[in-house]
């Protein structure tokens, strides 16, 4: 159960978090919890979670390890700070960022070489499914970020499926929406990697995710977990998704 917490927060307000949600979580042993906080806020996540089983994670991150690259963040240094995962292709930085299937491989090697797993984000838009394209945009984004690793590497990301219309809108993919189509991903890995590495890789569903929608979209035989946005950002309601 991962939260991204996108650009929000400052890093007292990231202490205060962690100092309502850690006791909350503190007995929870059936599942991973990541929050992945804005870069600046990084180091105070890993200040207040050490020793807890709450891990954190960067919401991006640079494919080299160092270099003249203004404003960005290697996973050498994610590493360094104490993170755990790195989201890869977020929809916002797809949309803004122009971010396309040739960085989502390069960023993979780049989080795996410094022992980051990789969440990496695929989702189709709005007119996308309306139009009935969904299968051949994740299908391409499918064969054009993901096919191309190892079969090594592959083993070691999350996949998260994030309907680009359900994100932040408080409109979710229903369950059967949701599972149909993490069913559909995970046909595609059965064909590129195998029938074990299918049922092996975790494949969350994010798009608005809340307390009262949780329990109905993780009963889905393919969905694995969740990636939250805005219910990450409170204490009670992020760990109230964790312990659906
Ligand atoms: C997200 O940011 O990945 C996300 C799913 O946001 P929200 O839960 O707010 O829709």
């Amino acid at each position: 159960m991962a939260g991204n917490w996108k650009m929000y927060k400052t890093p007292a307000e990231t202490r205060a978090f962690f100092d309502a949600f850690e006791p909350l979580v503190a007995g929870v042993s059936n599942c991973d919890i990541a929050i992945c906080p804005s870069f600046v806020n990084l180091e105070a996540a890993v200040g207040s979670t050490e020793g807890s089983n709450i891990a954190i994670g960067g919401q991006n991150l640079y494919p080299a390890k160092e270099g003249a690259f203004t404003g960005e963040i290697s996973g050498l240094m994610l590493n360094a700070l104490g993170c755990k995962y790195v989201i890869v292709a977020h929809s916002e930085r797809r949309e803004y960022f122009h971010e396309a299937e040739a960085d989502v491989v390069k960023k993979v090697r780049a989080a795996l070489e410094y022992c980051l797993t990789p969440i990496v984000c695929i989702g189709e838009k709005l007119e996308e499914r309306e139009s009935g394209n969904t299968e051949v945009v994740l299908g391409a984004q499918f064969d054009g970020g993901l096919a191309p690793l190892t079969p090594e590497e592959f083993s070691k990301i999350v996949i998260a499926y994030e309907p680009v219309w359900a994100i932040g809108t408080g409109r979710t993919a229903t369950p059967q929406i949701a599972q149909e189509t993490h069913a559909f991903i995970r046909s595609k890995i059965k064909a590129a990697f195998g029938a074990d590495a299918a049922a092996a890789t975790r494949i969350l569903y994010g798009g608005s995710v809340k307390p009262d929608n949780v329990a109905k979209l993780m009963s889905e035989e393919d969905i694995d977990g969740a990636l939250v946005g805005g219910a990450s950002l409170d204490p009670k309601s992020f760990a109230a998704v964790v312990k659906f």
